[in-house]
């Protein structure tokens, strides 16, 4: 048989049939311990489940394959993946992390790498001029891209800035959580590690809290971030890893529909005269249009920011007045979300006080445009 196309891979949720049942959909496994034999050996190949549960194998082995990886490893949250990538740092080590990115990531990097001995510093997200300086003012071991961004939803192109980074000796982790495999494989594009806030859309009904790397190569400094996660025991549990498998079995379905979703009420608000910005790379006139033209494969992704007339009052009675829109944090599930981002993030936000992040479901379009009317009426 050719190549199996990723949607196959998915709607089959990496698993294939488990003795003695034959059964379609995999059994949750609960067991934290493994009975060796009498010889002391491990027959069933497991110790105990904070190495390595089973109860993770079928999305691990689905999410490598989508992200064209050598390998991936599940844990507790986006964040508990993202900080086991730092733990693979040394003292000493230096990180180029983008100017906009997921808020609290943010802060972690801000008040964790200073007292763990790691230099952080910024570049400005699609500014390759800008990446390469930072790059090379001074030895640096990691790159870290996020792309669309959270909130600001702008694009760093992949290639050229991991092209950068591999010439100054940097390994790169980019966090795909919005773009998804659906839309972007970073690894084809010269990352070394892909990072997912599972939590969003790859779980995608807003009941599980969970994160993913993937990685390139099973190298040394993956090996740090496997023992980062077994030692330091930031794992997922049984039931939450077997509703991301059943997830992920209906992730481009979603994902696809969503987006679609999205460019439309991207465009009516666009067109709206209460809408002072649509933040969205999938609009012609935006600034990460062209390359993530080129670097997202089918769609631009479901995430938009707009910014509504009137300031921060404005946009927050909007926001009250929307009714299939629901007013939450959070992102990548079948239901539409409105957050006023800046009142999440609280002093020191880069956010825009009229900005307004929007989540966009699978619902009808039509519907979702019509709430949007009657709320700037
Ligand atoms: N990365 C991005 C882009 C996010 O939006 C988030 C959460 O919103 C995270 C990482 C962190 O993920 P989690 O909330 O699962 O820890």
């Amino acid at each position: 048989m050719s190549r199996i196309a990723p949607e196959t891979l998915a709607a089959h949720g990496g698993s294939g049939v488990t003795e003695p049942y034959r059964d379609i959909v995999q059994p949750i496994h609960l067991a934290t311990t493994f009975e060796r034999a009498e010889d002391g050996s491990y027959p069933g190949g497991r110790v105990y489940s904070r190495d390595q549960s089973p109860a993770y194998d079928c999305s691990e082995k689905l999410l490598a394959e989508l992200e064209g990886g050598a390998q991936a490893l599940l844990f507790a949250s986006g964040m508990a993946a993202a900080t086991a990538v730092l733990q693979a740092l040394k003292p000493g080590d230096r990180i180029l992390a983008p100017r906009s990115t997921y808020w609290a990531w943010r802060n972690w990097l801000r008040d964790f790498t200073t007292q763990w001995g790691i230099e952080l510093a910024l570049y400005a997200n699609s500014d390759l001029a800008d990446l390469e300086r930072q790059l090379n003012a001074a030895p640096t071991q990691l790159l870290w891209i996020e792309t669309p961004a959270n909130p600001t939803w702008e694009i760093t192109d992949i290639a050229a800035a991991a092209a950068l980074a591999k010439a100054a000796g940097a390994k790169v982790v980019v966090d795909s959580t919005v773009a998804t495999p659906v839309f972007t494989r970073p690894i084809e594009l010269g990352a070394d590690i892909v990072l997912h806030s599972a939590t969003k859309y790859l779980n995608g009904h807003s009941d599980v809290v969970a994160g993913a790397l993937i990685t390139r190569a099973t190298d040394d400094f993956w090996l740090r971030i496997r023992k980062a996660r077994n030692l330091g025991g930031a794992v997922l549990g049984p039931f939450e890893a077997w509703l991301l498998q059943r997830g992920l079995r209906t992730l481009f379905l979603r994902v696809r529909t969503a987006a679609a979703n999205a460019e439309k009420v991207a465009l009516f608000l666009a067109g709206h005269p209460a809408v002072v910005e649509v933040l969205y790379p999938g609009l012609p006139g935006n600034p990460g249009y062209a390359v993530a033209a080129q670097q997202m494969q089918g769609g631009f992704g479901a995430m938009l920011s707009v910014r509504i007339a009137g300031g921060e009052s404005g946009s927050r009675a909007v926001a009250g007045k929307l009714k299939l829109f629901r007013q939450a944090t959070s992102l990548g599930a079948v239901e539409s979300l409105v957050e006023h981002r800046a009142s999440v993030e609280g002093a020191g936000t880069l956010v825009p006080d009229d900005l307004l992040r929007l989540s966009i479901g699978i619902e009808s379009a039509e519907d979702l445009i019509a709430d949007w009317q009657q709320a700037l009426a």
